[in-house]
C-alpha cells in the first residue's frame, strides 16, 4: 500500500531587539566574549523581577499579521519547568495556553524547475513568544562542558505549522519565504547557521486513502532536530520519507524518536528515543502582568489590565512584504519572473534598481520628445535589470558591498543604461565601463572617451569599413549571394575587426545586406 508523507514544522527565531526579553541586558548575537550580557534577572537570581520587552511583543504581532494570523486579545506568559544547565532559572518563561498569534497561513509557490508553478496554502497553528536558553560548549579535551549565558533570556518566537507538507521541496519553499518575510519585517535576521532560525521537522507516513483526503490513521511521528540550513531540512525530509517507506514496506515499524541530520553522510541518525512525554508543570508566570491587545473590534473592557498594543497601529507600520514586492515589480517594471525574484531575494539590490529606474524615467522624459518609440520604457527597465543582476551584482558580491555603498550612484548607472540603449557603447564595452565605474567612481561618458569605447553607429564612417571588407573578401561575398547565410556573419565579423570592435553590429548587418542585396 502506498504511503503518504505527513510533515509539520516547528520553527524558532531569535528576535532582533535591543535588549533581552525580560531585562536590560543586551541582545547581541555577535558578542564573542562569553557571559558578558548577563544580569541578575536573566540569571534567575531570587528576588529579581522580570519586565516585558514591548518591542519583542510588537515584533511577534507583526510576524503574525504578515502571516495572516489572528491576534490574541488577552494573553499571558507561563512558566515551563525543567532542569538543564543552559537554563539558569530552572524554568523557561513561555506561552502555552494562549499564543500571541494563531490560525494563520502562508501560501507557497514551488517555482524551481516546475514549468507550471504550484501554489499551496500551509496553515500556521500558532506563533508564541518565549525566551531562549544559554549555549553549552562541550570541550572533549578537558572532558568539560562550558556554558555561555549571553543568549539566555533573548526573545524567541516559536512558530508551529499544521502537518500540511508532503515533500522536502515544500518545506524548503516555506522556510525560505518565512525567512524572507522575517527579514523584510526586520523582526529577525533569521540566519540558520548562527542559530537565529531553527527548523525542526515532524514527519510520519500514513497509509494513503488514494482520494487526496487526509488519511484517518496516522503513522509514528519522527522528529528531526539540529538542522542548520534550509537545504538540509529539505534533504532530511526526502531522506526520511525514503527511510520510513523502506521500513514499512519491509514490514517493520518506525520507531518514535528524535533524529539528527548528518550533512556529510546525507543521512538522518537516531539521537534519542522519545521518553515519556514531559510534564513541564506549566503555570501562569506570577511575576508578569497579562497582556491586553486591542484588536480594532471590541473596545477594551472596563477594569482589567490596560491595553498595551493596538493591532491597527502595528498594521499601519508594516512595510512591503516579499509577495507584495513581486506583484508591484511586475506591474511597475514589467520584468520577467526570474529578474524579479533576484530583486526580491536581494532586497538592497532591488531597492537600488528602483532608484536607477526612477532616474531612467527622468532621463527618458527629456529624451522621449526627440524620438518617441513604443515600448521604450520597458526596454530601458529591462536593460537596467540585465546589467544590475549580472555584472554589477557580481562585483558587489566579490567585495561584499551593498549596492548603496559602492562608488556607483543610481543616476550614474542610469546614465550608462541610456548610453547602452542608444548604441553608444556595445554590451562588452558596457561591462568594462561598469567595472571602471565600480572601482574609480568615474562617469560613464568619461570612461567611454578615455578607453575609446564609443561604438560607431555613424553610417558614413561604417560604409568605408564595409566597402573595404567587401573588396577584400570576394569569396565570402559570392557565397552569401549564393544563399550561404553564415557568410554574412563572417563579413560582419570582419567589419568588427576592421573597426577594432567598435562598430555597432546591428548597423553593420543592415549596411552589408543593403550593399549585397
Ligand atoms: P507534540 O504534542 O508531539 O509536540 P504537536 O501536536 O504539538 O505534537 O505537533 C508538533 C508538530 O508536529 C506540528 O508541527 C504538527 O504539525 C506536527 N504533526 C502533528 N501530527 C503529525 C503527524 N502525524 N505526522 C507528522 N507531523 C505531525
Ligand atoms: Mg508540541
Amino acid at each position: 500500500m502506498p504511503h503518504k508523507p505527513i510533515i509539520g514544522l516547528e520553527i524558532h527565531a531569535e528576535l532582533k531587539t535591543r535588549t533581552k526579553m525580560f531585562c536590560d541586558s543586551l541582545n547581541d548575537p555577535d558578542e564573542k566574549h562569553p557571559n558578558i550580557n548577563v544580569c541578575p534577572i536573566c540569571m534567575g537570581h531570587p528576588g529579581t523581577l522580570p519586565v516585558i520587552n514591548q518591542e519583542a511583543v510588537k515584533k511577534v504581532i507583526m510576524a503574525g499579521l504578515a502571516l495572516n494570523c489572528k491576534i490574541a486579545e488577552d494573553t499571558f506568559f507561563e512558566r515551563k519547568n525543567y532542569f538543564y544547565p543552559d537554563l539558569p532559572k530552572g524554568y523557561q518563561i513561555s506561552q502555552y495556553q494562549k499564543p500571541l498569534c494563531y490560525e494563520g497561513w502562508l501560501e507557497i509557490e514551488s517555482r524551481i524547475l516546475n514549468l507550471e508553478s504550484r501554489k499551496k496554502k500551509i496553515r500556521i497553528t500558532r506563533i508564541h513568544l518565549e525566551e531562549d536558553a544559554g549555549r553549552l560548549y562541550h570541550d572533549p579535551k578537558n572532558e568539560a562542558s562550558l556554558v555561555d549565558y549571553n543568549r539566555a533570556g533573548v526573545p524567541l518566537m516559536e512558530l508551529v505549522t499544521e502537518p500540511d507538507f508532503e515533500t522536502g521541496q515544500e518545506v524548503r519553499d516555506f522556510a525560505s519565504e518565512l525567512q524572507l518575510i522575517w527579514r523584510y519585517l526586520g523582526v529577525s535576521d533569521a540566519d540558520m547557521e548562527k542559530g537565529q532560525m531553527r527548523v525542526e521537522v515532524n514527519i510520519s507516513l500514513s497509509p494513503s486513502t488514494g482520494s487526496g483526503q487526509m488519511p484517518t490513521a496516522f503513522g509514528t511521528k519522527v522528529e528531526i532536530k539540529n538542522i542548520n540550513s534550509i537545504k538540509f531540512a529539505s534533504d532530511a525530509v526526502d531522506y526520511e520519507i525514503k527511510r520510513q517507506t523502506e521500513l514499512l514496506e519491509a514490514g517493520e515499524k518506525v520507531k518514535q524518536e528524535t533524529r539528527g541530520w548528518d550533512e556529510f553522510k546525507k543521512q538522518t541518525f537516531s539521537q534519542r528515543s522519545k521518553e515519556e512525554s514531559h510534564d513541564y508543570r506549566y503555570f501562569p508566570e506570577p511575576d508578569l502582568p497579562p497582556i491586553r491587545i486591542a484588536n480594532g473590534r471590541a473596545s477594551p473592557a472596563a477594569g482589567g489590565p490596560p491595553t498595551l498594543f493596538s493591532v491597527e497601529e502595528i498594521k499601519s507600520e508594516l512595510l512591503e512584504l516579499p509577495q507584495q514586492r513581486r506583484e508591484r515589480f511586475k506591474k511597475q517594471y514589467n520584468l520577467p519572473e526570474y529578474d524579479i525574484e533576484i530583486f526580491v531575494i536581494n532586497k538592497s539590490l532591488g531597492d537600488y534598481y528602483e532608484h536607477v529606474a526612477s532616474e531612467l524615467l527622468s532621463f527618458d522624459k527629456l529624451d522621449h520628445l526627440k524620438k518617441p518609440e513604443v515600448g521604450r520604457q520597458d526596454k530601458l527597465f529591462k536593460l537596467a535589470a540585465n546589467y544590475l543582476i549580472t555584472e554589477f551584482k557580481r562585483m558587489c558580491d566579490e567585495v561584499s558591498a551593498e549596492p548603496d555603498d559602492t562608488k556607483v550612484t543610481p543616476d550614474v548607472f542610469a546614465d550608462l543604461v541610456v548610453r547602452i540603449f542608444h548604441g553608444e557603447v556595445s554590451s562588452s564595452g558596457a561591462q568594462l565601463v561598469i567595472k571602471e565605474m565600480f572601482f574609480t567612481g568615474k562617469k560613464p561618458g568619461e570612461i567611454i572617451k578615455e578607453k575609446n569605447l564609443e561604438q560607431v553607429s555613424n553610417v558614413e564612417e561604417l560604409n568605408l569599413a564595409v566597402a573595404k571588407v567587401i573588396a577584400d573578401n570576394q569569396k565570402a561575398v559570392e557565397d552569401f549571394k549564393a544563399g550561404k547565410e553564415v557568410s554574412l556573419k563572417f563579413l560582419i565579423g570582419m567589419v568588427m575587426k576592421e573597426t577594432k570592435g567598435k562598430a555597432n553590429p546591428q548597423v553593420v548587418e543592415g549596411l552589408l545586406k543593403e550593399v549585397l542585396k
